[in-house]
């Protein structure tokens, strides 16, 4: 096997691992662990050495990783990949019981902007946290994955809407209710998950109380194409940049000061404790800084790469895009900008950027919205304007985000990879600019 395929086969396999954020976290604190990164815990103290590599996980669905430089980190401020942990899906209603018809169905609500026509007729797992009470009264929470098709939303069929295929629209409450199994009697979703946590080795559930579930496509991922151009999977978006920072991290001996975080909430506007509107990257530097001139000499050294994924050129739909910045799949990592600072790059960190991609052997794009349609955004300006950092916001091109189902290039994961690899041994960002 090449060492693309290699990659491409971890990355499979930590998409399909990974169906909510907190999955996505446990995988990484894995291999961070496996690597000899040590936890940290906020309520403790800390002692951090030199060369050593760290990380701290809050809420279970946001972490944050780094290695600790030689030098000072004020001489040599950090080098900071960011992306996020989360995916938009159907999330279980705290109180999700609907009985109509002897089917039971499950209520959902919609996490983030998620395209909903692709979640029909798909086979549903069941994944995230439950928090219950042990049979010794304590509170304890459990991850849970489901992973067989416990749910299905079933389209209607034509003949009953002849207008389907015109005009389509999803009505969320109505139409997204998962039937997950058929029977006569009154069902509670609470005793059916008391069950599966036992099955899932959980044997002293003596309630559960509550749970934060997501639905997911149990389809795994797979190398798409006649000579495997793409692949699709879930959650590309944006499980492809924390698997890239991760494997970059990971891949680096350096004497400099890497950081990777990995956030949580970004489909829902990153403003949450653990979100890249919180407060947690920057406590997490400012206590490694120990003091604030400290902190502040590094942050001026530092430098941020925010990667999430782009929308890369549609061949049936290219007049979505400026004639000049449509970015190709398997050609490179795309730079993406917007003077309305719904993207941080500036011409300083995008020509950094460059020249890493120049070294590195890989093609670079870029990716400005039409004039006349609304520019998304991602936590690239959040973390610029919470820290003062630089940063560059940069992505894989891909298509059909926040489907249940995305594409992307077979290469340009793999390729990306060997730019931040570069990045994270940059002597400075500084000198460079
Ligand atoms: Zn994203």
């Amino acid at each position: 096997m090449s060492d693309l395929q290699e990659f491409n086969k971890r990355l499979r396999e930590f998409l399909d691992a990974s169906p909510t954020p907190f999955h996505a976290v446990e995988e990484m604190r894995l291999r961070l662990q496996e690597a000899g990164f040590s936890a940290l815990d906020e309520r403790g103290e800390w002692q951090l050495e030199q060369g050593k590599g760290y990380y701290l996980i809050r809420n279970g669905s946001s972490i944050v990783a780094f290695r600790c430089g030689k030098d000072p980190v004020h001489e040599r401020g950090w080098r900071m990949v960011g992306a996020h942990t989360d995916s938009p899906n159907l999330k279980v209603k705290p109180t999700p019981e609907l009985h109509r018809h002897g089917y039971f169905q499950l209520g959902v609500e919609v996490y983030g902007g998620a395209l909903l026509n692709p979640w029909f007729d798909r086979d549903l797992g069941l994944a995230g946290r439950v928090n219950y009470e042990n049979a010794q009264g304590q509170l304890r929470s459990a991850l849970i994955n489901l992973n067989r098709p416990v749910g299905v939303i079933p389209s209607l069929a034509i003949h009953l809407d002849r207008d389907a295929n015109n005009n389509h629209s999803v009505n969320p409450q109505r139409d997204l209710p998962v039937v997950i199994l058929q029977s006569e009697e009154s069902n509670d979703f609470r005793a059916l998950l008391a069950d599966a946590l036992g099955a899932h080795g959980y044997k002293d559930v003596s309630a559960v109380l509550d749970f934060e579930l997501s639905f997911y496509d149990c389809q795994p991922a797979a190398m798409v194409g006649w000579n495997e151009d793409f692949i699709a999977s879930a959650r590309l978006d944006n499980l492809l940049s924390c698997y890239i920072g991760l494997e970059s991290l990971l891949a680096v001996d350096t004497s400099e000061h890497m950081v990777l975080v990995c956030n949580d909430h970004e489909e829902v506007g990153s403003q949450s404790a653990v979100g890249a509107q919180g407060p947690m990257l920057e406590s997490v530097l400012r206590r490694i800084a120990g003091d604030e001139i400290t902190w502040q000499r590094a942050i001026a050294n530092s430098m941020m790469i925010s990667a999430d994924n782009a929308h890369g050129i549609h061949p049936n739909f290219s007049d979505k895009h400026d004639g000049n910045h449509g970015p190709l799949l398997n050609a490179g990592p795309v730079i993406k900008n917007n003077v309305n600072q719904r993207y941080a790059t500036n011409s300083e960190t995008s020509s950094l950027f460059r020249r890493l991609c120049v070294s590195s052997d890989v093609a670079v794009q870029s990716f400005v919205v039409r004039s006349d349609m609304a520019c998304g955004s991602t936590i690239g300006p959040l973390t610029a304007s919470a820290i003062g950092v630089k940063t560059l916001d940069i992505g894989v091109p891909t298509f059909a985000m926040h489907s249940i189902r995305e594409l992307a290039g077979s290469k340009d994961a793999y390729n990306l990879r060997k730019v931040l690899t570069k990045y994270y041994q940059l002597d400075s960002v500084v000198d460079a600019v």
